[in-house]
């Protein structure tokens, strides 16, 4: 069965799309630590970062490299934070977090946004890939 993430990027369930190339597609975090809170991930499906061939692997972090410079410019914040987890989502994916404090980075403080300011900050990170 496909992942949510796949379901995503077939665009079978909506998200707030930052990004997209061939091999890679970049979403807002739905339950974001903070605005901006970012997902990127490999439209091949492997559950876990380090099982990811080197070339898949090193286009992931260029890409997310790519989103994260966007998304510094889009939201103001000390520094992008990244994190990888899997333990909800067996599709890889590189969190981008926006960071104001530690709090941000710990994912049990959340914050919720309008479905205007998702649709707002996805827009303003789009516009400002390089
Ligand atoms: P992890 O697998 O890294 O522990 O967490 C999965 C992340 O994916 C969580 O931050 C969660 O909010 C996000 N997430 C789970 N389901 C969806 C979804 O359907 N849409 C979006 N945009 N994000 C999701």
């Amino acid at each position: 069965m496909s992942s949510i993430f796949t379901k995503i990027i077939n665009g079978e369930i909506p998200s707030y799309k930052v990004a997209e190339d061939e091999n890679f597609f970049a979403f807002l975090d739905i339950n974001p630590n903070a605005k901006g809170h970012t997902l990127v991930v490999p439209k091949k499906e492997v559950n876990k970062l380090f099982d990811l061939d080197e070339a898949t692997y090193n286009g992931l972090m260029s890409f997310s490299r790519k989103v994260a410079l966007a998304l510094e410019k889009a939201v103001p914040c000390k520094r992008i934070g990244v994190s990888v987890i899997g333990l909800e989502v067996p599709h890889v994916h590189v969190h981008l977090i926006p960071l104001h404090s530690m709090q941000n980075i710990d994912f049990k403080h959340k914050v919720s946004l309008t479905k205007e300011e998702f649709e707002e900050t996805a827009k303003s990170i789009a516009e400002n890939i390089q």
